[in-house]
């Protein structure tokens, strides 16, 4: 079969590969479409340890073509998505109820093969099937979405409060639908003017501010004298960590999903007189149920992130002109026949 194999740094290389055996508790899942996102973009670009020779990817949707004998949960024509996050089942965490934070953690596109080729074995206790009336471009972005589900459960009720998201990228726009779902007033912040349209043109968020904007303080205190109730980070960068600690409230929560690079240097005093609650949100754990069935009834909208479309055999000229940010992109998938 065909696969996409990362070959180190800035190197993607389309290769005929054996198709993958499965065993008694896999499925084979044909793949259909595949999400890019800055994951991806940071193994591409050197900044993992993910070795050679791994074919990356891990927001995928595809049909099961064969299922292993001990498989109940699935069959043969379903549609399904899966989590990339293979866990042990049986360590302190996953036997607590956080298998995101299993020690033994292996993850479908960096320690096990990923889904940018054209079949991959699953197991079938990560597999969910969803109906047809989701397209499967569409059904690649239910990984990102359970980030962003995830990520919000880390919080108790957002009613009526005050929620700023940092980052209007795919995770950003999928976490100012769910937190006004949970009906707070999202307030969204970016550098890039199209995507705070993008957001506040669909309703997503209530205010758009841009945090290079030199009034962007005094917009900020129109709209919330004390500060924000909470506040997502989801850049990853030194000066949007320190910005959800200056913008939240006194008593307030800063939730940080956003991928850092290098560690960051925080002055710790604002967290310490303002007694800050700061979570950490790492992949996510039961997002996946929840996030198709909001999708399934239209609570969210996941089509219009698709801003760019390319075939298997384009996807190294897809990391490329995805690694520029440019050209209104927000979400880059890859479609196989
Ligand atoms: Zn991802
Ligand atoms: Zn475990």
């Amino acid at each position: 079969m065909r696969a996409i194999m990362y070959q180190g740094k800035g190197k993607l290389e389309l290769q005929e590969i054996p198709q993958p055996t499965i065993k008694p508790n896999e499925v084979l899942l044909k793949v259909k479409a595949v999400g890019i996102c800055g994951t991806d973009l940071h193994i591409y670009n050197g900044g993992t340890d993910v070795p050679p020779g791994t074919v990356i990817g891990h927001e995928f949707s595809g049909e099961v073509v064969a299922v292993g004998a001990d498989v109940t949960n699935v069959q043969v024509g379903d549609r399904a998505v899966a989590e990339h996050v293979v866990t042990c089942g049986e360590c302190f965490y996953c036997k607590r109820g956080t298998p995101n934070l299993c020690n033994k953690r292996q993850v479908l596109g960096m320690d096990l093969p990923g889904a940018l080729a054209e079949y991959m074995a699953i197991p079938a206790n990560l597999v969910y099937t969803f109906p047809a009336t989701i397209p499967y471009d569409v059904a690649a972005l239910i990984e990102p979405l359970t980030i962003a589900l995830f990520a919000q459960t880390r919080l108790g009720s957002l009613a009526e409060k005050k929620v700023a998201v940092i980052g209007q990228g795919p995770i950003g726009l999928f976490l100012d639908q769910v937190l006004r779902l949970a009906g707070a007033e999202v307030i969204g912040m970016d550098v890039l003017d199209n995507r705070l349209t993008f957001a506040k043109t669909n309703g997503w968020i209530a205010h758009a501010l841009n945090t290079n904007d030199s009034a962007f303080t005094e917009q900020l205190a129109k709209i919330a004298p004390l500060g924000v109730d909470a506040t997502f980070e989801a850049v990853g960068r030194p000066e949007t960590a320190t910005l959800a600690l200056e913008i939240t409230r006194p008593d307030g929560d800063v939730v940080l999903l956003g991928v850092f690079e290098q560690p960051v240097s925080l002055n710790l005093m604002r967290l310490i007189r303002k007694e800050l609650h700061v979570h950490g949100s790492w992949t996510c754990a039961f997002s996946f149920p929840p996030a198709i069935e909001l999708l399934q009834q239209n609570k969210v909208e996941l089509a219009s992130l698709i801003t760019h479309r390319y075939t298997l055999e384009d996807t190294p000229r897809a990391f490329v002109e995805a690694s520029t940010y440019s050209d209104n992109r927000i979400k880059t998938v890859i479609t196989l026949e």
